[in-house]
């Protein structure tokens, strides 16, 4: 799928809207987030417009998964953070604003703000858990 002309994170791997760009190569692009959670905050992007991770071609993503701990490396290195989180916001229910699959590498300092503030659910019981599981198990494939 080629890149698309209305798309922000296309516009930045074209060039034609500048970042503060991390890492590249043939396959992705690392810049940092304009609106950090925490500076050094940086955003993966495949060179490859999908919307979806789940339509993204496996190189890609792989791509994307070597890079995102090199990354992180980096930032707790250069900027002293103890941890980080990966997060990827896909749909809009989701959280997903830029519709052009992306992974957030999120550098963590010790005692900042929380990034997710949901509640957790709880299961009837375990039979209810593992039937579940169960039908979950017949849908995924490799
Ligand atoms: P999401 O909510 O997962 O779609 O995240 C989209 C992210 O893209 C947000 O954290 C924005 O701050 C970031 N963003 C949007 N436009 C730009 C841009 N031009 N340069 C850098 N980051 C951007």
């Amino acid at each position: 799928m080629p890149l698309v002309n209305d798309c922000v994170f296309c516009k930045i791997i074209q060039g034609a809207v500048p970042s503060s760009k991390v890492y590249e190569d043939d396959l992705v692009l690392a810049f940092l987030d304009i609106a950090p959670f925490n500076y050094g905050h940086a955003l993966i992007v495949p060179k490859d417009h999908h919307h979806s991770i789940t339509t993204l071609p496996q190189e890609y993503l792989a791509r994307m998964m070597c890079l995102a701990p090199k990354i992180a490396v980096a930032q707790m290195r250069e900027l002293k953070a103890e941890g980080f989180n990966l997060l990827l916001n896909n749909g809009r229910c989701a959280g997903q604003e830029v519709p052009h699959c992306h992974l957030h590498v999120i550098p963590r300092l010790v005692d900042d703000a929380p990034l997710l503030n949901i509640s957790h659910k709880k299961y009837s019981d375990t039979e209810a858990m593992n039937e579940l599981a169960a039908r979950l198990q017949k849908r995924v494939e490799l």
